[in-house]
């Protein structure tokens, strides 16, 4: 369809000023950008209730056009770049809290709320919500559904699909449904809300969700110990989790991400540190005094906001060592980590690349890192060679090609590395059932 047919047919259900043109910077790419990844759509359409949403969905199925759904564009597999062209249908403007019941420790938002405002809303009132992905204030909720989104306090609380007690879709062909609701429990039916968690775009467009809250913890207690590498670092943690405390959070560094960002770590960093655990209590002082006797000697106590603050930086601070990175969010059990942290070091010094990783250690949740530079076609290429090593390891290791970003586009097709062909043939099947045209995110996931 032409440009300026498809551009006025929307503005009809949208309004004009909200179908931008399909090249506008900001809808083109997702955090996958620092390594050169850009698309680009046809249009982009930024829809203002769920009804509007639905029209524009039912419009785009109806002529064989391609729906890239948006939250805020934080992702790290290209999951939101429109590398077919289509339409980037962004939920920006679906940003109420259309119900909120402290009392009863839940809340129903609209998909484009940000991820931090629900953090806020439940803070100011006594309240948690513990899934806590490191871009919250960009990143909005239906995104974090839509990725299975977790972050370091999933170790002890889950991730989103944990908390996500319904859903709000629009499903081929642009039927608004709603499946589960304020209830916190629901097996009447096949999990169509878990399956909706973690569909990154290819199934429908997720418009609204009913989030589970709970009671702020007490208590945020942070304990840090400095290891001389990783096999000592991860002895420490399985000594950690052998104490019977459950950590809210465990996290560690290894000593490539110790040397971009351990010069700022709060009141410094020891000489000759090769890897850093973080592990958090969040029940009582002698809960924090078990993990600190884990830890050892040395064990230090840093101020909880300092240290988290810190911690939200060390993406940055690795992507500032050369302008760009590859980063994979491969997970092992947890007796395989150290094999996992080492032979990421391995496999980038075979590939010619700086490699190093840091990650939510508990889960095994690995962030194997590649350096580059972004306008390095070469190094880019090695980079990519080098990912598919960390999967193949990951994989060999008992693991999984994806903890946590989901596998977008950079990772399509990976699925099939750790699942059996009768079970991508599942996988597969529920994709042409629910999206018989393949025009929700075309050749994301599993193409
Ligand atoms: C500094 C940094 C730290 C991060 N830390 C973490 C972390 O700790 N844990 C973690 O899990 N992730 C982390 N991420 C990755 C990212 O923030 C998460 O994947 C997040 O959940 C993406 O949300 P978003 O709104 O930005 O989604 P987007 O990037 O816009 O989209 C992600 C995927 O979801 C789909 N999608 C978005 N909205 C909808 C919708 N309404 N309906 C259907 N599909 C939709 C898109 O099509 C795409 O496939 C981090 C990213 C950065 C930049």
């Amino acid at each position: 369809m032409a440009g300026d047919a498809l551009t006025h047919d929307l503005a009809a259900l949208v309004g004009g000023e909200h179908v931008l043109a399909g090249d506008t910077a900001d809808y083109v790419a997702d955090s996958t950008r620092t390594m050169g990844l850009v698309g680009r759509a046809d249009a982009v359409v930024l829809p203002g209730s769920a009804d509007e949403a639905a029209a524009v969905v039912a419009w785009c199925y109806e002529r064989g056009v391609a729906i890239v759904p948006r939250g805020g564009g934080t992702g790290f597999s290209g999951g939101a770049t429109p590398v077919h062209g289509g339409v980037v249908v962004s939920t920006e403007r679906l940003d109420r809290v259309r119900s909120f019941d402290p009392l009863l420790w839940r809340m129903q938002v609209e998909a484009g709320v940000r991820t931090a405002t629900v953090h806020r809303l439940a803070r100011e009132n006594g309240l948690c919500f513990p899934v806590d992905p490191g871009a919250s204030e960009t990143s909005r909720i239906g995104g974090n559904v839509a990725t299975n989104a977790g972050g370091p306090h999933t170790f002890k609380y889950g991730v989103m699909r944990a908390w996500v007690s319904g859903v709000e879709a629009v499903l081929a062909p642009g039927e608004l449904l709603s499946v589960g609701g304020p209830a916190r429990k629901d097996v009447a039916g096949y999990d169509l809300t878990g399956l909706l968690c973690g569909s990154e775009g290819t199934l429908g467009l997720i418009t609204a969700v009913w989030l589970k809250l709970m009671p702020a913890p007490p208590v945020a207690l942070p304990v840090c110990g400095f290891f001389a590498d990783a096999e000592a670092g991860v002895a420490a943690i399985e000594a950690l989790l052998g104490s019977g405390v459950v950590p809210a959070a465990v996290e560690y560094l290894d000593a490539g991400a110790l040397r971009a960002a351990g010069s700022t770590f709060p009141g410094g960093m020891p000489a000759g540190a090769g890897f850093l655990v973080i592990a958090e209590a969040d029940g009582s002082e002698d809960e924090a005094d078990e993990l600190a006797e884990a830890i050892g000697p040395d064990a230090r106590r840093p101020d909880p906001g300092e240290l988290w603050r810190w911690r939200g930086g060390v993406s940055l601070a690795v992507i500032a060592q050369r302008g760009g990175k590859l980063s994979d969010d491969i997970a092992v059990p947890l007796d395989r980590l150290a094999e996992a942290i080492e032979g990421t070091v391995e496999i980038g010094a075979r590939h010619g690349l700086e490699a190093c990783s840091w990650g939510h250690a508990g889960d095994g949740n690995v962030h194997a890192t590649f350096l580059l530079a972004p306008d390095d076609e070469d190094e880019v290429r090695r980079a990519e060679a080098a990912a598919q090593d960390a999967f193949a390891l990951a994989v060999a290791l008992g693991g999984t090609v994806s903890a946590e970003h989901g596998l977008g586009w950079l990772k399509r097709g990976q699925l099939r590395r750790q699942w059996a062909p009768a079970a991508v043939a599942a996988h597969r099947a529920i994709k042409v059932a629910l999206d018989p045209r393949g025009l929700f995110n075309p050749g994301k996931k599993e193409p």
